[in-house]
């Protein structure tokens, strides 16, 4: 697909001879590679990407080979379905909405191909701190040692909205770390930072790893800042982190949050596009298992909620056909 379709049929002009007995994938014409951008490993958005392509790499009827590498996250992603390297990715609902309107970090530049595909998980706003770091509110990280995330990623852009209504700067923190979403778990052990935020679906390993490496605690962010917030932006609501799912935190946290979206541009082949959704709709129930934050997903709320870029067209013609959408 865009720069990533290598067709064999084109190849075997240029290699004849020497491959056209050879190689079995001649038997495969107009085999098309997709890549798929999700985020960092230990994230919920790799289980998705890699998830989906599980799905349509078993598909019978089509020559789509599909891979799903880690990245910086949503906004790296955006930018990258945007300049060809990669065909599709997950974006958090917030950003989706920024890039295809032109607003937030994406301001004056309207991203109009940018096209949606389904919703996936919701993704709360996820603050940690160490217990020992004295922090029991938001307005407590004033003066501490804050990962604010890698530029690129969906938590350093929801962060920056929150630091615009608190009127912080990263000068408000006595370090701003930017490290990426996988490598905050381990600075949070090592004391290289006291909290770390990530916009991320639970439960999921990175969170995981920090509770179970350090006592660590998940931080309400409920102040009437956030209210404010929730108040301002369509595409932001009050959300719950259940208690009980990691160690030492037994209680439901309040916070604000967002839905993860699969994202794509609308140069993506309509088939192609048609195949990946049919792939993993036609085998939910098998998608549903590969992670505990798709547990409660529901097909025509995917297709209609959390999206502010308009349906791509093979997606579109799949959901139509299950009588989901008009
Ligand atoms: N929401 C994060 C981001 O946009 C990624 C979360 C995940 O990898 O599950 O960068």
């Amino acid at each position: 697909m865009k720069r990533h379709a290598f067709s064999t049929a084109a190849f075997s002009g240029a290699l004849l001879g020497a491959a056209m007995f050879a190689s079995p994938a001649m038997a495969q014409d107009d085999e098309q590679f997709i890549t798929i951008g999700t985020g960092g490993q230990t994230g919920v958005y790799y289980v998705v990407g890699q998830s989906i392509c599980r799905l349509v790499n078993r598909l019978e009827e089509s020559n789509i080979k599909c891979n799903a590498p880690s990245t910086g996250g949503s906004v790296a992603n955006i930018n990258g379905i945007k300049s060809g390297e990669l065909d599709m990715g997950v974006a958090q609902s917030d950003v989706q909405y920024q890039a295809y309107n032109g607003t937030g970090n994406f301001e004056g530049e309207p991203y109009e191909e940018l096209r949606a595909v389904f919703r996936v998980h919701g993704e709360p706003l996820t603050l940690l701190a160490r217990a020992d770091s004295g922090i029991e509110t938001l307005d407590d990280l004033e003066g501490k040692r804050v990962n604010i995330g890698n530029p690129g990623s969906g938590q350093r852009n929801t962060m920056e909205v929150v630091m615009e209504a608190k009127g912080w700067t990263e000068d408000t923190f006595s370090l701003a770390s930017q490290l990426d979403a996988a490598e905050q778990a381990a600075a949070l052990a090592d004391n290289n930072v006291d909290a770390m935020v990530y916009v991320v679906g639970h439960p999921n390993g990175s969170i995981q790893e920090a509770t179970t490496t350090v006592d660590s605690r998940l931080i309400p962010l409920n102040d009437e800042d956030i209210d404010g917030i929730v108040e301002e932006y369509p595409y932001y609501t009050k959300s719950v982190i259940p208690g009980g799912l990691y160690k030492g935190n037994d209680e439901d946290v309040e916070t604000f949050g967002v839905a993860a979206t699969f994202v794509t541009t609308a140069e993506a082949d309509e088939e192609v596009i048609y195949q990946t959704v049919k792939a993993v709709f036609d085998n939910f129930d098998r998608f549903k298992r590969l992670h505990p934050a798709f547990e409660n997903l529901d097909p025509e709320e995917m297709v209609s909620e959390g999206l502010s870029a308009p349906l791509h067209d093979g997606a579109a013609r799949y959901y139509r056909e299950q009588g989901w959408i008009e």
